[in-house]
């Protein structure tokens, strides 16, 4: 019989008839997939836990005609802290739905899946700068799915020049006089210490992205680049950013 047993991230849940759901599953050993968890909903279902929203656990599924069916789930880590603030689930949503728009059905990509776990980690579990992990989350999914822009020198001439701008049609660094020549012009202008960050981002090892600090100015810098970037590249609007930034809109009003 076809049983698969594999951990998943629970990245979207659709409510079906009185007690059931369908779960889409971020695997570590299938890819992302579809299951059907019946009685789910039940107040005693043993999957009421392990098959709720942004919950990564054990599943045992089986194999349907049509469809997965969870069989047994088991909460490995629920990233509890993320639920209590509108504030932190509105980015797991936007980190979630950007995951799910490059990750095809059935692809098996752990190294996305590590990224997404260990952002979701930080989000729930640390005092990290929300946008910090926003921006390292998306130029290193954009580097694994195989838009690493070139941060090296100049994409066009190699060299580095004093001030440097960023192009996300031709994937990476312009300096100051390959710009004259530049058809396109969506130059982004940046800053060494963006440069510096965005360089530390990209090339450092997994379990380092995260160790940095940097000013506020530069993260709001570098979120334009990584918007732009992915903008270009992916070449969609994400409803869960829009909502994001509307979230955090709201915040600034209320704060001042
Ligand atoms: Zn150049």
């Amino acid at each position: 019989m076809g049983i698969v047993k594999t951990q998943g991230l629970v990245i979207k849940e659709i409510n079906v008839g009185e007690a059931d759901k369908i779960i889409t599953l971020f695997t570590r050993h299938k890819g992302k997939l579809q299951a059907s968890a019946r009685g789910a909903r039940r107040p005693k279902s043993n999957l009421i836990a392990g098959t709720q929203f942004l919950c990564y656990s054990d599943f045992v599924l089986y194999k349907g005609k049509n469809m997965y069916r969870v069989s047994q789930s088991e909460v490995i880590e629920s990233f509890f802290n993320i639920r209590s603030s509108i504030e932190r689930l509105s980015y797991a949503t936007y980190f979630v739905e950007i995951a799910s728009e490059v990750i095809a059905e059935g692809y098996q990509n752990d190294k996305v899946l590590k990224l997404l776990l260990n952002t979701l980690h930080m989000l729930s579990n640390t005092s990290k700068e929300h946008l910090l992990l926003k921006i390292v989350y998306e130029f290193r999914l954009m580097s694994i799915i195989g838009y690493a822009p070139n941060l090296v020198g100049c994409t066009n001439c190699g060299h580095e020049s004093e001030g440097m701008y960023f192009n996300s049609n031709v994937g990476g660094l312009v300096c100051k006089k390959c710009l004259k020549n530049m058809k396109n012009r969506n130059n982004i202008a940046l800053s060494d210490g963006a440069l510096q960050a965005m360089r530390y981002i990209l090339y450092s090892e997994q379990n380092k992205i995260f160790s940095f600090q940097v000013s506020n100015k530069i993260l709001n810098e570098l979120d334009s680049i990584a918007q732009d970037f992915i903008l270009t590249h992916i070449g969609k609007e994400f409803k869960t950013l829009k909502y994001l930034n509307n979230i955090l809109d709201l915040h600034k009003t209320g704060k001042s």
